[in-house]
């Protein structure tokens, strides 16, 4: 495309030109993460017949669900599929994050869904299917869409089985997170928003998955962390059951995959005997002051030094391939305390990947969402240019230590990725990968 005028994609074409061997699809899915998505109202009529969001944590929307004048909470989609256009888009996954402000407007054009950035034509779309199990009913009367949604454009049944967290209010809440807020919000809209999932309704969801769809390929069970007990137990061993009530029944079907605090080696162990084949200890940003500012529970309750050094660890339970922390990309560019320059943020941010990839340990991010109910509070998060040279020193530090795909996040590859939050799946050249195993 010759000199848009847009500046949105005046800036994806000079990041494209200054990283040409970055596919342009993982700068433009970056771009709409970073500032959302809006809607026309002919679309949302459309996306009533395919899967809407289904909140199956945080909010991720830029707005509060009170202010959606168009009601696109409850009606737009999970994810949008970009393909063709004037960049001859492959086919990107992206996760919806409602913003009725953004220049990335999806709205029918001649009668095809499409995506437009400000006038300018950018790709046609898709939006997921319903999935074939989401018919069912679960016999506690609860809707299994609430219980065992599915994400990732199908890929991932997304199991969080507490909705709320035990870090509480903003000394203890890390400051991006809007779980409790969100809880909070859905219940208010009269949401069905179950806040412990039972045991009985997780087992029967996943037997229904089983019987009625071949899509799924692995499940997470996630929730708030339990810095006490929670139903009389610590939380390793809550969350523990999970896996292994679902693996009792239906052992193998999935990848199994807990995102959950990083506990001492021998409660890790538990997680591993439950049935867990991947570990997300979640360590969210690197920097050492950041770390505090930004999750001042675990600073408190665990500390950064032992949070890292429980990571490790955790490599000799699950094998180092098989620990893939998050961290939540762009956060240490948080306004009033973070980085100011893109490249004090990404040089910091490196010296965390090259520390966990020289040991074999993956970590990967999801991208900074600034949702008004955090304690960040709606916020313009980093630049383009950020999220671009994320993707490329991501990129360089697992191909200097010759990594794997990491397991459990669907096919690698511009082209094929599902995870739908970030672009690191879409970057990685399968033609570089070593000969592991991939799933
Ligand atoms: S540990 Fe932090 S990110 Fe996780 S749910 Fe609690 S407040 Fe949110």
């Amino acid at each position: 495309m010759d000199n848009p005028t847009q500046p949105n994609l005046h800036e994806v074409e000079r990041l494209a030109m200054m990283f040409p061997d970055l596919p342009i699809e993982a700068i433009i899915k970056q771009d709409i993460l970073r500032v959302g998505l809006s809607f026309s109202e002919d679309s949302l009529r459309v996306a009533s017949g395919y899967k809407p969001k289904d909140y199956f944590i945080f909010s991720f929307d830029y707005v509060r669900l009170e202010d959606m004048e168009e009601h696109e909470a409850y009606r737009a989609p999970e994810e949008i599929k970009m393909t063709g256009g004037p960049y001859n888009l492959r086919s990107t996954i992206t996760s919806v994050r409602v913003s009725p402000t953004s220049p990335y407007r999806v709205q029918l054009h001649e009668g095809k869904l499409t995506l437009f950035c400000g006038e300018v034509y950018l790709a046609d779309l898709e939006f997921p299917p319903i999935p074939e199990y989401y018919k069912h009913e679960l016999s506690s009367g609860k809707k299994i869409s609430e219980i065992a949604p599915a994400i990732e454009w199908g890929y991932l049944v997304y199991l969080t089985v507490y909705r709320l967290c035990q870090y509480w209010g903003r000394d203890e809440e890390c400051r991006f997170c809007d779980l409790n807020e969100n809880f909070r919000q859905q219940r208010e809209q009269g949401r069905p928003y179950t806040p412990v999932k039972s045991l009985d309704d997780i087992v029967e969801a996943m037997g229904l998955i089983n019987q009625h769809d071949k899509v799924t390929k692995a499940y997470t069970v996630t929730g708030g962390s339990i810095t006490k007990t929670l139903e009389g137990m610590k939380e390793a061993e809550w969350y523990a059951r999970y896996a292994e009530a679902i693996e009792s029944e239906l052992s193998g079907r999935w990848i199994a995959k807990a995102v959950v605090q990083a506990f001492p080696k021998e409660e890790t162990k538990l997680l591993k005997s439950g049935g867990y084949q991947i570990y997300h200890p979640n360590y969210e940003i690197w920097d050492e002051k950041l770390f505090d500012w930004i999750c001042p529970g675990k600073a408190r309750y665990v500390g950064r030094a032992e949070w890292m050094k429980r990571i490790v660890d955790a490599a000799d339970v699950f094998g180092p391939e098989h620990v893939i922390p998050n961290f939540v990309g762009g956060v240490e560019m948080a306004r009033p305390h973070g980085y100011v320059e893109v490249d004090d943020a990404i040089a910091s941010t490196a010296e965390g990947l090259d520390f966990f990839m020289s040991k074999g340990i993956i970590p990967r991010f999801t991208t900074w969402c600034p949702e008004p109910t955090s304690d960040l509070g709606r916020q313009d998060g980093p630049p383009l240019e950020y999220f671009v040279k994320l993707l490329y020193t991501w990129r360089t530090i697992f191909e200097k230590y010759n990594l794997p795909a990491p397991p459990g996040y669907g096919r690698p590859g511009v082209g094929n990725a599902e995870f739908s939050v970030s672009a690191f799946m879409d970057v990685i050249r399968v033609e570089k990968l070593p000969q592991t195993s991939l799933a």
